[in-house]
C-alpha cells in the first residue's frame, strides 16, 4: 500500500457566476486562501469565466479546470471545447461525467471514457465522476454501476496518470443528504480495488474524491476516511467561506 496521497478540494460551480462574478470570487479566495502544502486546491468555473478565473489566481497555487471538453481535437461539433482549448487557456483540469451531464444529456460511459483519454493524453487532470442513482442503490447495484462506468476508462487508458476519480451518489448531490462516512468509505474502497486490479501501485495512488452535499458541517468526518482523498464540492463551493472551511477539513 503506497502513502495516502495528497487529497485535492474542488469546487464545481456549475451554471453559476458570471466571469465578473468569478474574477471577485478568486479574489477573495486567493486572500482567505494562501495555500498549504497539505492540501490541492482548485476550482471548476462555467466556460465564460474560465479566464477571469485564470488570470485572478495566477501563481497561487489554485488550480483552474473546466466542466467539461469533447475529445476530438478540433471539428465540426457546434458548442463545443477541446482539450487543446482548455490548455490555451490556463486550465489545468476538467471534469467529465458529472451525473447532471451523464442523466440530463444523455453522455454514456464511452463517450466519458473517451474524454477521459483526450484529456489525459492533453495533460490536463481528469476528474472522472462515477456513482449511483437511488433507485440503483435501493436495488443493490451500485458496485456494478460503477464499475460499469469506470470499465471504459480502465480499458482506455494504459495508466492512470494523474486521473482524478469522484465518487458522486446520484441522490446525495444537491440534496443535502450525504453518503456516511462508512458508506463512502465502503463504496471508495471498492473503487480502489478495482483501479489496482488493473493498474496495480499506480491504482493505488489515485486520489478518489468523494462529491455530494459536502458541507464545513460534514466535510472533517467525511475526509478523515482512508480511502476519502479530497472532496467535489456543488453548492457549498460558491462561498469563499465555506469552500475555504472545507479546503482546512482536508488537511
Ligand atoms: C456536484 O455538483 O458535483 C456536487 C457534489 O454538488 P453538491 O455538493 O451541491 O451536492
Amino acid at each position: 500500500m503506497t502513502s495516502r496521497p495528497v487529497p485535492l478540494v474542488a469546487g464545481n460551480w456549475k451554471m453559476y457566476k458570471t466571469a465578473a462574478e468569478a474574477g471577485d470570487f478568486c479574489r477573495r479566495l486567493r486572500k482567505a486562501w494562501p495555500g498549504n502544502a497539505g492540501v490541492e486546491v482548485a476550482v471548476f468555473p462555467p466556460y465564460t469565466a474560465l479566464a477571469a478565473a485564470v488570470t485572478e489566481l495566477a501563481g497561487s497555487g489554485i488550480q483552474v479546470g473546466a466542466q467539461n471538453l469533447h475529445p476530438a481535437a478540433s471539428g465540426a461539433f457546434t458548442g463545443e471545447i477541446s482539450a487543446g482549448m482548455l490548455l490555451t487557456l490556463g486550465c489545468t483540469g476538467v471534469i467529465i461525467g458529472h451525473s447532471e451531464r451523464r442523466h440530463v444529456l444523455g453522455e454514456s460511459d464511452d463517450f466519458c471514457a473517451e474524454k477521459v483519454v483526450s484529456a489525459s493524453q492533453a495533460g490536463l487532470v481528469p476528474v472522472f465522476c462515477v456513482g449511483e442513482t437511488l433507485a440503483e442503490r435501493q436495488g443493490g447495484k451500485t458496485e456494478a454501476v460503477v464499475s460499469r462506468q469506470l470499465s471504459g476508462v480502465l480499458k482506455q487508458l494504459q495508466e492512470p496518470g494523474r486521473l482524478v476519480v469522484a465518487y458522486e451518489p446520484v441522490w446525495a448531490i444537491g440534496t443535502g443528504i450525504t453518503a456516511t462516512p462508512a458508506l463512502a468509505q465502503e463504496v471508495h474502497r471498492f473503487i480502489r480495488k478495482t483501479l489496482a486490479g488493473v493498474w496495480g501501485s499506480k491504482g493505488e495512488a489515485v486520489r478518489i474524491l468523494y462529491g455530494g452535499s459536502v458541507k464545513p458541517e460534514n466535510a472533517r468526518e467525511l475526509l478523515s476516511k482512508p480511502e476519502v482523498n479530497g472532496a467535489l464540492v456543488g453548492g457549498a463551493s460558491l462561498e469563499v467561506e465555506p469552500f475555504v472551511s472545507i479546503v482546512k477539513a482536508a488537511i
